[in-house]
């Protein structure tokens, strides 16, 4: 049979790629547990018209992104799939449930550098409470992940959608400045002036730049509550010197935001900037048949994490060992296995590799230190003897070591 080709814009993750990903996705859900999160698991495929509902129909991804078939599509996001199995779980209506998901989401989108047909997401969110003081953790927490995942250079954009109210005045008023402009439009603005005019501030078209630029601002239209609303996130901003720009541009190209929306942009990245991207839902959970239930959550897309952690050269962690176990002459092959099984019972923290599939000792030193292993421990006729092992240091330049079994597993945690 001839090789099958991939899927375009869909990729595989080679061991040796996966470092990265492991790191973003660890610390990532590290972190939501340190903040109370827990996991929730959705299927991957849910009926069309839950997105559709959700999304809006005339939404990017609902109009012209999603993999539909016999009724059911991949689902493109987690949020509208979350609120339906927080719902069905009868999670609403109760005071802060906090959750978050992860896993692969699906856009049949155009393919480029840090924008995939298959691509990852670590999503949270927070249903049951309507204050700002939860948009500020989360952004709190954010905050703290790209800290510790040693990004410095993201940019937070924040900016308040109002209530639905507010929005509904602010459209009329945005349809009206570009229709009276409607020379200067390009085709897609054209065609989203009916639909979802609002989408137009978030069109990345140059010709269109001075326009946007001059046009109505939401701010000057919020109702109170959304503005004392943005007003105390941005003071909780403030107290912990959280830098951010206030975007009133900053739309997001879903339908079912109301008051905070936020995104972290970096530049490292061309178009496919932005790395995590949320905001407040207050409608979402009556809108898909819940308990009114305020929503408030983000999704941060692994894929541009990862890209960004390369272009900061962040270091892989290729090592799949601590410890390579090389194995010399026939009484070790034999017993060898037993031995570092008990070596394993002894020390659940370390990870040994034995070097399976004989070879010589030049060759097994070789894959010691291809395993990214600190030492090697090396088991012959002699330690076997003398019930030890031989340890040799691969990173550092310190002498080999003679060491009892029965004191290696104090001895590796010393070094390792
Ligand atoms: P963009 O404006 O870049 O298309 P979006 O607004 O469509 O992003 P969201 O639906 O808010 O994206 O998804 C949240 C995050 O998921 C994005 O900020 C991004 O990091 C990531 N993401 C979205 N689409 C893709 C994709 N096709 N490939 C890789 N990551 C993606
Ligand atoms: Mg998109």
């Amino acid at each position: 049979m001839p090789q099958v080709r991939r899927v375009k814009g869909m990729y595989d993750i080679l061991p040796d790629d996966v470092g990265l990903w492991h790191r973003v996705e660890r610390s990532a859900v590290a972190l939501l547990e340190r903040y109370a999160y827990r996991e929730l698991r959705m299927p991957i495929v849910e009926h069309t018209e839950l997105f559709s509902g959700a999304m809006g129909e005339t939404s990017d991804v609902v109009s012209k992104e999603m993999y539909t078939f016999e009724g059911m599509s991949l689902r493109p996001e987690g949020t509208a799939g979350c609120v339906r199995a927080a719902i069905a779980g009868g999670l609403m209506g109760q005071h802060a449930q906090k959750i978050w998901y992860s896993g692969p989401m699906f856009r049949r989108e155009r393919n480029q550098r840090g924008r995939n047909r298959q691509f990852y997401q670590i999503g949270a969110e927070v249903f049951g409470l309507e204050g700002p003081d939860i948009d500020a953790e989360q952004l709190l927490m954010l905050e703290r992940l790209w800290q510790e995942l040693g990004i410095n250079d993201l940019e937070l954009q924040i900016n308040s959608l109002g209530t639905p109210e507010t929005r509904a005045a602010y459209r009329t008023v945005l349809v009206e400045y570009f229709s009276d402009h409607m020379d200067r439009l390009d085709d897609d603005s054209k065609k989203r002036l009916d639909v979802n005019p609002l989408r137009i501030l978030d069109s990345k078209a140059p010709e269109m730049g001075e326009l946007i630029i001059a046009a109505p601002v939401m701010s000057d239209y919020l109702d109170q509550e959304s503005a004392d609303h943005f007003a105390l996130l941005k003071d909780s901003l403030d107290q912990r010197n959280v830098s951010y720009v206030e975007n009133p541009r900053l739309v997001r190209g879903l339908d079912y935001y109301t008051k905070t929306v936020f995104e972290w942009v970096t530049d490292r990245l061309g178009a496919q900037g932005t790395v995590c991207a949320g905001g407040r839902y207050d409608g979402l959970v009556e809108a898909q048949g819940g308990k009114p239930t305020p929503g408030t959550g983000f999704a941060m897309g692994v894929d541009r994490l990862v890209l960004v952690l390369e272009t900061l050269n962040s270091e892989h962690n290729i090592s799949t060992a601590d410890a390579y176990v090389v194995l010399s002459g026939d009484s070790a092959l034999r017993r060898g296995l037993s031995l570092v099984e008990s070596l394993r019972d002894a020390n659940p923290l370390i990870r040994f590799e034995t070097n399976l599939g004989g070879g010589s000792f030049k060759a097994q030193f070789k894959r010691a230190d291809r395993s990214g292993a600190s030492v090697a421990l090396v088991i012959g006729d002699d330690e076997l003897a003398n019930n030890a092992v031989s340890v040799k240091f691969l990173r550092d330049d310190r002498p080999q070591q003679t060491v009892a079994v029965t004191k290696l597993n104090e001895f590796l945690s010393d070094i390792l």
